[in-house]
């Protein structure tokens, strides 16, 4: 595969926020080659992010220094296991204005996208009075958007059919917004709960949050809020949102896998029942039956994912250092930088926001002519990583009318070589395939 090159006409573009090189060389990954040695270009950090020196090496240092189960144990390592496991709920906490028992552990987003989904169904049969606050049945309704990956779809699909609650959704405008003309009609009296992207994985969207917190009050809802697309990319405090749940994977966030955030109101949260059951969640287990313990540790059911929280707490770190409000400012300009570039060629649409008014670095697209694997598959041939497919939010790419679409994302490594790159790719496919400004030549 050869690559052609084009440079965008126009003056040069402003210095990025960010320092690319600096921030290239603590990722050791990056340094690889691939595809016959082709630098390595990135842009599929929104289906999972790489990972810093720095967060390898606290993972590496737990494992090889402090390994135990916290919260167990009277001896040393224990102690320092579960010293630095709070620490990092700690921080992790204060990363989002939360205080440390608001925060609970889980795998990642959809795990604790189901946490709140299962504790809700439960809440319908618990014993215990206080647990039924929020419990959902027959004649209450969950709302979703048309615009959720399928973490924050699913899950309410499935409460409602195990409680006999409906699901009712906000739907799309054509430029790749929420239409909340019926906000008020569709989040009414029998609204338990709403549950909202901050931003789409798809459209890049960011969603006016407000507005949806605001009517959910008004009608006594809760609100979750999907913060795995938002959570990585700019700052956001909880009392701002001033939703009841925000949830986030620690793998988009330059963290480990298999770790995630359930942010609750404490209050919310205590009057929830758990989800998993088993050891470290429990007060007092006799034979007749078993009391919970407060939150988070009632939805801290096993051995946590020690290492993991111990790497997220690094990877907050290391994003407090470069500073949210810098890795939002860049984005923004990568993804300006990334629309002028796809506009320029011809039989390119970006199926989205056409601006970065409210608008993150999830750019997806479709190219005229040519099938988003295809694409994907030229793509990678040159080095180039990307998502393909229907990026786990169907209904959004049924919603216009495209069988899937190419997506790429950024991360505070992308820079405007990658971009370059990625145009260079998309014309090379053009080429490749016969199909040059617009159509099949
Ligand atoms: N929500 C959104 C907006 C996402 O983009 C994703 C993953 O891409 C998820 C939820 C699910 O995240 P995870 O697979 O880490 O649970």
């Amino acid at each position: 595969m050869t690559q052609t090159v084009s440079r965008p006409a126009g003056a040069p573009q402003a210095p990025l926020p960010l320092d690319v090189e600096a921030i290239r060389a603590d990722f050791p990954i990056l340094g690889r080659t691939v595809r016959n040695g082709r630098r390595l270009v990135y842009l599929d950090s929104g289906a999972t992010s790489q990972k810093p020196r720095s967060v390898l090496d606290a993972e590496r240092d737990f494992y090889e220094n402090h390994n135990a189960a916290p919260h167990r144990g009277a001896h040393q390592l224990a102690e320092e296991a579960t010293g630095l496991y709070e620490a990092a709920r700690a921080t992790i906490g204060a990363f989002i204005g939360a205080p440390e028992n608001e925060i609970v552990f889980t795998r990642n987003t959809t795990d604790a996208i189901n946490t709140v989904a299962y504790a809700l169904s439960n809440a319908a049969t618990a014993k215990e009075p206080a647990f039924r606050r929020y419990a959902v049945g027959q004649g209450d309704e969950i709302v979703v958007t048309e615009m959720e990956h399928h973490a924050n779809l699913v899950p309410w699909q499935q409460l409602c059919e195990r409680t006999g609650a409906t699901l009712r959704w906000l739907g799309l405008t054509d430029d790749g917004r929420l239409d909340l003309a019926n906000l008020a009609t569709v989040v009414n009296d029998r609204t338990k709960l709403v549950a909202v992207t901050q931003q789409s994985n798809i459209l890049g969207t960011i969603n006016p949050l407000g507005d949806i917190v605001a009517r959910a009050r008004e009608v006594g809802a809760l609100v979750l809020v999907d913060g795995a697309q938002s959570v990585p990319h700019q700052p956001v405090d909880v009392t701002a949102l001033g939703a009841d749940f925000l949830v986030f994977s620690g793998h988009k966030m330059l963290g480990p896998t298999g770790v995630g955030v359930l942010w609750g109101r404490y209050d919310v949260l205590d009057a929830l029942p758990p989800f998993l059951t088993g050891g470290s969640m429990i007060e007092v287990v006799r034979m007749e039956g078993s009391t919970f313990m407060p939150p988070p540790q009632r939805f801290e059911a096993g051995v946590p994912m020690t290492a993991q929280v111990i790497g997220l707490g690094a990877a907050v770190e290391y994003l407090q250092r470069l500073g949210m409000d810098k890795v939002e400012a860049h984005e923004q300009a990568l993804t300006g930088y990334a629309l002028a570039r796809l506009a320029e060629i011809p039989g390119v649409t970006v199926i989205g926001p056409p601006d970065t008014v409210a608008r993150g670095g999830a750019v997806s697209f479709t190219v005229e002519g040519i099938h988003p694997h295809d694409v994907g598959q030229v793509l990678d041939d040159l080095g180039i990583a990307v998502r393909v497919g229907h990026h786990c939010a169907w209904p959004v790419v049924r919603r216009y009318g495209v069988p899937a679409t190419t997506r790429a994302t950024f991360y505070v490594h992308t820079g405007y070589d990658d971009i370059d790159a990625l145009a260079d790719g998309i014309r090379s496919a053009q080429q490749f395939f016969g199909v040059a400004a617009g159509g099949v030549s």
